[in-house]
């Protein structure tokens, strides 16, 4: 992620003040149980920088019992990026899910594998929030490598045009003269 996106999203944060989360979930009396969720936000919304323009949207599943609530979370969101190869704008479609359990009072009572997510939260917690592990979640979802497909052609290193709408000639050049000089050799 280049720094001027990092910049872009402390600015966009720091002019919210505070504000209501956009993926709030009101847990103050949620009976034990399954309980569905669906939401839908703004990217800028939750911090996510410019490149994001569609909705967001989360499905989730919170399933309480009485010390702790698993959540899990399937998160949709699309990006606008820029190839690596080619530098043509392409949209990405960004599919994430994960879970995370939080704990009502005290971590110590409870029994729990080491690889799960967890927050402790207080008892009397009303809500949660899930717009910064959504944002983090979206983030680490956008591939390192950018190719706005994985057979992209690139830029032309020799004329610079984007090879995958034009042809250049610049390839076969380099052809010819390796084969120029293989008949050459030849002949001698
Ligand atoms: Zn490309
Ligand atoms: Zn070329």
């Amino acid at each position: 992620m280049s720094p001027y996106y990092f910049y872009g999203f402390r600015l966009s944060r720091s002019s919210r003040g505070v504000v209501v989360a956009e993926f709030r979930i009101n847990i103050s009396n949620l009976s034990e149980g399954v309980h569905g969720y669906i939401f839908e936000a703004e990217p800028s919304k939750i911090g996510l920088d410019e490149r994001f323009v569609s909705m967001v949207r989360i499905k989730v599943k919170l399933d309480k019992s009485l010390r702790q609530i698993r959540l899990q979370a399937d998160i949709s969101a699309e990006g606008t990026f820029v190839c690596d190869r080619c530098l043509n704008n392409f949209k990405w479609q960004i599919a994430k899910n994960y879970s995370m359990i939080y704990i009502l009072g005290d971590r110590s009572t409870m029994d729990l594998k080491k690889e799960e997510e967890i927050q402790v939260i207080s008892a009397d917690t009303n809500c949660i929030d899930l717009d910064e592990d959504v944002r983090q979640y979206i983030l680490l979802a956008v591939p390192q490598k950018l190719l706005c497909r994985e057979e992209c052609l690139g830029i032309c290193p020799t004329c610079g045009v984007n090879r995958n709408n034009e042809n250049c000639a610049c390839d076969a050049q380099v052809t010819d003269s390796r084969w120029d000089t293989l008949k050459k050799l030849s002949q001698s």
